[in-house]
């Protein structure tokens, strides 16, 4: 294979490299992104999914972060106005938490930090009990405040940023590792690893940007660069688990129950039939990938939840878990929750090419972070290209002025024959890009082989060619969530039709 050079390499198909990729390609730089596994595999598929500035950080006085968060969740609905929407949270007093005043004090900088929003301002609720949210709640929480903020598809995101950069130029390989880096005669030199055909190979780079989050370290050990930089900085891994039970409410509201030891805990609806409880932070050593929910973190979810609903759930009643890593960047505080989240753009200025380490961060901060990055490798490297992606539609987000309803209702009129159900998942997944799924079919048969619960060979088809889907995993669990929802009879039959598509 003959060595191809490019301005930008970006190690980590997550969403900060996804995210950079996206904005880097968009400004005219020739990109490649290399993910050694599948796109969204790591802590990026593994998120609460808030798209918010986080309301408790206020307390740890982290104002520009939580001012920066708002500002980008107003960005995000927006502009990815089909995978990021508004959500209302019900916050219960009552129990051991914070005073009311103080709380309402909170709600109220937030919302000043929040500035002009779209989304309704908060409001206090004098009697929970008169309130269909406030029925499933234990009778001692007798007030407490209703507000708005924003969540979203955290892998969809990811991925849309990939189909974005790659629509804008960018060359995106999946299960392509990093295994090492060199300067040479004016480049950086970078092998590669194809883990589907076991080819090693190399390409040439002017900079290259390590956003593998919670392997930024690793990755800096790995390739035996800049390990003894004195300023490097230092990262504390944190593991964060979530639990998924089957729905336990009615309502669209979310509920955040503050704890004794100042974290919070969100109980959601999420995808329909079940409600997602997280998120827990722990001290992680290992191989981020193996990140699993311990018996402890089971339990401290159920009793978080217990304490503030009538019904009680059990740590065997969740049909699921899922556990992330974060990187956070150690400020020697012995409290993980008082570490913030900010995220730490590094320039290795000790070696001869620019290298940038992106640490920390957070997923509703991606599209600034990932702005910081680009601007500050577009002067490494000496060229001119400005920032654009503050106003321009996640590719999919390009419809009814960002009204996804107006958006459904249109479609419903176009696809009268497609259900409900399929047509309101695709919108949400897809946004204008649903259009792509459905080129030229005009009946529910055209959608080829049915593999069952609402999956079709178009969709699978679209999948494989635009979005780098190669396994069932890649379907199920980040090119949509339907792992959670579908049979082993339809699971089986998405990958024998997903290998038919792909042979
Ligand atoms: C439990 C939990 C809950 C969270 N909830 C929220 C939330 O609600 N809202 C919010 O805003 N933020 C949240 N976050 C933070 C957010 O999820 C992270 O900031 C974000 O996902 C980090 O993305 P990333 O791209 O840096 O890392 P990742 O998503 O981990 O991506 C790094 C990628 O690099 C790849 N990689 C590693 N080494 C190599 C190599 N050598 N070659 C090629 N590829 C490599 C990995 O396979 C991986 O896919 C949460 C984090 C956790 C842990």
């Amino acid at each position: 294979m003959s060595v191809s050079h490019y301005d930008l390499c970006v190690v980590g198909g997550g969403i900060n490299g996804a995210g950079i990729a996206r904005d880097a390609a968009g400004r005219g730089l020739s990109v490649i992104l290399v993910e050694g596994d599948d796109l969204a595999s790591g802590t990026s598929s593994a998120s609460t999914k808030l798209i918010h500035g986080g309301l408790r950080y206020l307390e740890h006085m982290n104002f520009r972060l939580v001012r920066e968060s708002l500002r980008e969740r107003e960005t995000l609905l927006r502009t990815a106005p089909h995978l990021v929407r508004g959500m209302d949270f019900v916050l219960p007093m009552g129990g051991s938490g914070h005073p009311a005043w103080k709380v309402k004090l909170g709600l109220k900088l937030y919302s000043w930090f929040a500035g002009k929003t779209r989304l309704p301002r908060f409001r206090s609720v004098q009697n929970l009990a008169g309130e269909a949210f406030g029925l499933p709640l234990r009778p001692e929480y007798k007030r407490g405040f209703v507000y708005s903020d924003g969540w979203g598809d955290d892998t969809r995101l990811v991925i849309l940023n990939a189909v974005d950069a790659a629509e804008n130029g960018a060359d995106i390989r999946t299960r392509t590792i990093c295994t090492g880096l060199k300067a040479e005669s004016g480049n950086w030199v970078v092998s590669l690893h194809d883990r589907n055909s076991q080819n090693n190979y190399s390409i040439h780079a002017s900079a290259v940007i390590n956003a593998t989050g919670p392997w930024a370290r690793r990755f800096l050990e790995g390739t035996g660069l800049d390990e003894n930089d004195p300023d490097l900085p230092k990262v504390r891994l944190v593991q964060g688990s979530h639990i998924i039970l089957p729905r336990q409410h009615k309502g669209e509201e979310s509920y955040i129950l503050p704890q004794p030891d100042g974290r919070v805990v969100f109980v959601i609806p999420y995808e329909r039939d079940f409600t997602l409880v997280g998120t827990t932070e722990v001290d992680f050593a290992g191989d981020p990938k193996d990140a699993m929910a311990s018996e402890d973190e089971m339990a401290y979810l159920c009793a978080a939840y217990n304490k503030t609903f009538k019904a009680p759930v059990l740590p065997e009643d969740a049909i699921f878990t899922f556990s992330g890593v974060r990187a956070l960047v150690d400020q020697d505080k012995k409290s993980v929750s008082a570490i913030s989240r900010d995220c730490r753009i590094y320039h290795h200025k000790r070696l001869s090419k620019p290298l940038i380490s992106v640490f920390g961060g957070k997923l509703t901060t991606y599209r600034a972070q990932a702005e910081r990055v680009v601007d500050l490798a577009v002067d490494l490297i000496k060229v001119v290209a400005d920032p654009w992606t503050a106003d321009q539609p996640l590719t999919g987000g390009e419809f009814d002025g960002g009204d996804l309803g107006a958006f459904i209702s249109r479609q419903k009129a176009r696809y009268p024959w497609l259900p409900e159900v399929l047509l309101k998942r695709y919108a949400q997944a897809y946004g204008a890009r649903m259009d792509m799924v459905l080129d030229g079919v005009d009946s529910l048969s055209g959608l080829g082989i049915y593999c069952g619960q609402h999956v079709y060979e178009a969709e699978l088809r679209y999948l494989v060619t635009h979005e780098w889907a190669q396994t069932e995993d890649d379907v199920l669990w980040r090119r949509s969530k339907l792992g959670l929802q579908v049979t082993d009879e339809t699971a089986e039959n998405i990958a024998s039709t997903l290998s038919s598509i792909v042979a």
